[in-house]
This record gives structure tokens, sequence and C-alpha cells, in this order.
């Protein structure tokens, strides 16, 4: 009895303090789960990595359309600075007149969305031993409560506070040593910080963990790799068993399940109608498909998650037994399918892999509802069966074992299409819900592909393959295309010299609007692909465009800065577009007014 009142008299001391708290000090602006739930609808903020979590890039804003695009004018710029010009793939976040922007190594800027004016920043102290794949970059922060959140290099999330640039809190994701890096913007799903890993060219274990946002606390982890347990973590941080992912030695003989990949470097999705975080997980380790008999689940897949429990709920594998480094990693992205053989509304995802296929999934259940090629030119499949799911495989195109070589040092090399490049890689598409289409920034590009032995170093890259990829043509590479998910039917296309490598946004303006490698932030027409618009930024554009609504004018921002996979693993390609300039910057635009 006692004890329950005192309990009660220091729960009452705690609230009044808090009161007092709130009084005695300057109302703070947060960025609250409802505003983050909202954010696809609300044009004054973007709060979630894809202008909402379900990742559609859909502004219902109109400020900005096909007949006032072309008087869109720089409002500012700011640079990045210093001497670390290179792969700026971030996309900016906007709350409350704050603009808060990622650059590579690990940077982030705090920015008045108004003006440009440089609020702070924050430099992340990277160790030497540090082991990016693809480029220094990083694709952007989660906003909640009073926070901005993002991965580093060093496999680190750090939490600063908006106003001040303070770190609130610091947590080690996994060992960089080891080969884990991380670059993925972080989402919010139902109150909990989503993030993944990077790291799949050496052998790492890629996973799904979900976080208190506020102390970055870890209350689930999900392994993306077969046979690999899940765990869950109690409100003192008690480590309890929760599942195994899938079945162990199911789909991998042996040891290999141990260092299986799948890295789940490009994130994640969430829909909040299903409570599904939706990740997609990289190639199986080593890329030598010889080495590593069966379907590697949950390689090349995109797998389900429920947010609370961090279960699989569902996957769907893109290419089983990849043989071409076909990382299934890019974005899920809910939408409504009018199904064309029922008639029927269906909670569907869309998704262009990097194998060339683009798949529509029951995003209830993951069953394949349509799957077609995005892409002109695929050499490893012939199609998918829609009863099982599977693909149909051209096997001669898996290149060959090296144990069947002459010396047993390198396997047969086949000519593979699309490139490990991938028909689209990255960069983020768009889905209208007025047009119905999906923005697909695709590429043509193929490559020789052989393979090599190898075995499992830690730290060490761990691949047994050898490649070196070509364009296809002599005109282009790049095509952004807008897609029917329904007919599978390309309705137009807008060709491009370089490699796309940037996201893309569309409004309710009737427009799409992406950059290239060759500078140019394009606005061309949501039906038509007609270009309406477009400015050079001065250097490579690798990065999602973003809008929002700026003390009544609408505005758009994209980060610029070349570089990222291509300079690095292009082959061919990266000496033909050897002349593209680095660089750092983000620019935002408005319609210009006459005084
Ligand atoms: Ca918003
Ligand atoms: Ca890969």
């Amino acid at each position: 009895m006692q004890k329950q009142s005192l309990l009660k008299r220091s729960t009452l001391a705690v609230a009044v303090m808090a009161a007092m708290a709130f009084v005695g000090s300057p109302a703070m602006a947060e960025v609250t789960k409802a505003d983050i739930l909202n954010d696809a609808k609300t044009t004054n903020d973007v709060v979630s990595f894809g202008l909402g979590t379900q990742g559609q890039r859909f502004s219902p804003a109109t400020q900005i359309n096909t007949k006032t695009v072309a008087n869109l004018v720089p409002a500012w710029s700011m640079s990045f600075g210093g001497e670390k010009q290179r792969g700026q793939e971030s996309q900016p976040v906007i709350a409350n007149g704050k603009m808060f922007v990622t650059a590579s190594y690990s940077r982030l800027f705090a920015v008045d969305a108004k003006t440009g004016k440089k609020l702070w920043k924050y430099e992340h102290r990277l160790p030497d031993g540090i082991m990016p794949c693809c480029d220094v970059i990083n694709r952007g922060a989660a906003l909640y409560g009073n926070l901005v959140i993002f991965a580093t290099l060093d496999a680190q999330l750090v939490a600063l506070d908006q106003d001040s640039g303070k770190v609130v809190w610091k947590e080690k994701l996994e060992d960089y040593a080891a080969g884990y890096s991380a670059s993925a913007a972080p989402i919010i799903a139902n109150g909990k910080l989503i993030t993944g890993v990077s790291g799949g060219e050496f052998g790492v274990v890629g996973r799904i963990d979900a976080r208190d946002p506020m102390t970055g606390k870890l209350l689930w982890t999900r392994p993306t790799v077969e046979g690999h347990m899940g765990y869950k973590f109690d409100a003192s941080g008690n480590k309890m068993d929760n599942g195994i992912s899938g079945t162990t030695n199911a789909t991998w003989t042996g040891d290999l399940w141990k260092t299986g990949g799948a890295a789940t470097w490009n994130g994640a999705t969430y829909d909040p109608e299903t409570n599904l975080i939706f990740a997609g997980t990289g190639n199986p380790a080593p890329w030598n498909s010889h080495n590593r008999p069966g379907d590697n689940l949950f390689s090349c897949s995109t797998v389900a998650i429920d947010a609370d429990t961090g279960k699989i709920v569902w996957h769907f594998q893109g290419t089983p037994h990849d043989g071409w480094d076909f990382d299934g990693v890019n974005e899920f992205v809910s939408f409504d399918f009018k199904d064309p053989k029922t008639g029927k509304i269906v909670k569907a995802g869309g998704k262009a892999d990097r194998n060339g296929f683009f798949f529509v999934n029951d995003r209830t259940n993951g069953k394949l509802l349509n799957a077609f090629p995005f892409v002109k030119q695929i050499s490893w499949a012939k199609g998918f069966d829609l009863n099982t799911g599977r693909p149909m495989y051209n096997m001669e195109n898996y290149p060959g074992d090296p144990a069947a070589g002459a010396d047993g040092k390198k396997g047969a090399s086949v000519f593979a299409a699309p490139s490990f490049l991938g028909g689209k890689n990255q960069m983020q598409m768009a889905y209208s819900p007025q047009t119905n289409l999906f923005y697909v920034p695709s590429n043509e590009w193929g490559m020789d592909i052989w393979n090599e032995p190898v075995s499992y170093k830690k730290g060490a890259a761990y691949l047994g393959a050898g490649f070196t990829i070509k364009a296809l043509h002599d005109d282009y590479i790049g095509a952004m295309r807008a897609v029917d998910p329904a007919t599978g039917k390309i309705v137009w296309e807008n060709k491009n010299y370089a490699p796309l490598w940037g996201g893309v946004l569309t409004t309710a303006g009737g427009l799409v609007f992406y950059g290239t490698p060759e500078g140019f932030l394009k606005g061309v027409d949501a039906k038509t692909g007609k270009e309406l618009w477009s400015f050079n930024v001065g250097t490579g554009i690798v990065a999602p465009p973003v809008t929002w609504e700026q003390d009544g004018e609408q505005m758009i921002a994209v980060a610029a800065g070349w570089g990222g996979a291509v300079p690095l693993w292009g082959g061919d390609v990266a000496k033909r577009v050897n002349y593209l300039e680095q660089g750092g910057s983000v620019w935002v635009f408005k319609l210009h007014k006459a005084k």
C-alpha cells in the first residue's frame, strides 16, 4: 500500500517536472509517427525516404505543373565543401523549415530550407580500414522526434539533435573489418527505426534490424540468409530467440550459409496497411554459383517482415541460385494494382529488379501477379512462370565452373545481359497513382563474366568471378521508361547517353523529374515523356529529387555529384564516361516570380 502511494507520488513529480520543462523552454518542433504515416499526402514536408514509406515518390503538389514548369529557376545551392567531392546519392529530408542532407564520406548537413544557409554539419570520423564496395556514398537520413539519424560507412548509426547537430546516441551496426558498411537511408516503420547492412561482396550476413529511434536500443534483428537465428530484445536489453529464418541447410549446403551474403544494402520500404517491411536482398556469396548449390535463400529476394514481431511473413526470390550478381535489393513499392484478369484492385507491390524483370507481387502474401522485361536484352532467363513464380532459365548463360576448365583456374566465360550493374540499380523509381505508371531509370548493358576458384577469408573480397561491362548500343545506355504494370508495355522512353544512376520523382502536376550523369535535372510530361524543362547543375546527378512547399512556394531539391558504382565497376562503360566530373552540392529550384 505504502509502496503504491510512493510510486504515485513520484509519477506525479515526474509529470510536474515535465510540464515545467515544457513551459520553460521554447516549443520544440518534432517529427511524429503520424507525420511519417501521412508523409505522402502532406506537401509541407518530406519526412521519409521515398516521400512516404511505401516509396511511391509521388507528391500531390501541383504549383509546379506541365504549364508552369518552364518557369523553374534556381532558388539556392549549397556546396558540401572539402575535398570529398564524389558520389552524392542522398535524398534530402525536410521538416519545420530545415533540410537535412547527407553527403559522401558519411557527412550530414542541416540547411535553412528557404535560403540555403548552412545551420550545422556533422563529419563522421571514419577509420582507415572501411570497405565500401561501391563508392563512399550515403542515401539519406531518417527523422524522428527531434532527431536526425543516418548510417555510416564504418557500419554505425548516428542520431543527432535536429537543432544543434549534437550527437544524441551512436550505435555500432557491425564490424567494418569483416566487410560490413552501411549507406542506405534508415526508415521509420510504425515508430521503429529500420536499417540494413552492406557488404555482400565480402561474405557478410544480411539482416534487418529494428530499434527504438529515440535511444538506438535494439528491438529485434532478422537475418536474411536462410538458417540464421533471429533475435528479439526485452526492455532491459535481454536477448531472446525469435525463430530461425527459414530452415538451416534447406537451400544451402554445409556451412556456406554462415557467409551467405544477401546484404540488405539498399534499405527497405514499409507499408502501414499490412504493417510489413519489404527488404530487398543482395547476391548470395560468393558470386561463383558453382560453390553453392541450391536456391540460396533469401538472397536476390524481396523479404516481407512483420514490423512488430520481426518475423518473415513471405518472400519472393527474383533470381534463385544467382550466377550474375543480380542483387535483389531494388525497392519494392506498394501500390493499388488493378488486376487485368479479374478487374479487382489488389494490394500489390512493384519492383524493377536488377535482373531486368519487373515484378508485381500481391503484397499481402507475395504471390507473383505479373513479371515482364523492362529492358530490351535479357540473356539469363526467357521469362517467369506465374504459377510457380520461378524463372525459365537459359542454363547455358551461367558462367562455367572453373573446376571444369582446362587449368581449373577459370571457368568458361559467357556474355550476359543485363550487366551485374543491372537493368536498374539503387536509383529509386517512382509510381504515379494519376497515370498508374511506374517511372523506371533503366540501363541497357551487358558483360563478359567468368568464374574463378575462391574461398572465404574475413574482410577480403569473396567473389570468385571476373567481368567486363560493355555497352550494348553506341548512342545510349540509360533509358527513362514509363512502365505499365498491368500490360508490361513501355509507354514511353527517353534515352540517355550515360547510364542513369539517379532516382525519380513524380507529381500531381503531371510531371516526372530525374537527373542524368551529364548534369541535367529534367522535368518531363508524365504522360508522354516530353521534356518540358531542364537545368545543368554542373556535375552528374546520381540522387533522387524531392519536392515540398516552403512558405507557400513549391520547391524541388536534388543532391548533385557524379560517382557511385559506375566509375568503379563499369569496365568499358567507365572508360566511356570518364569525362564526367565529380562534385558535391545540393540544388533547390522554385518558380520564377516577377517582382
Ligand atoms: Ca510530406
Ligand atoms: Ca552484389
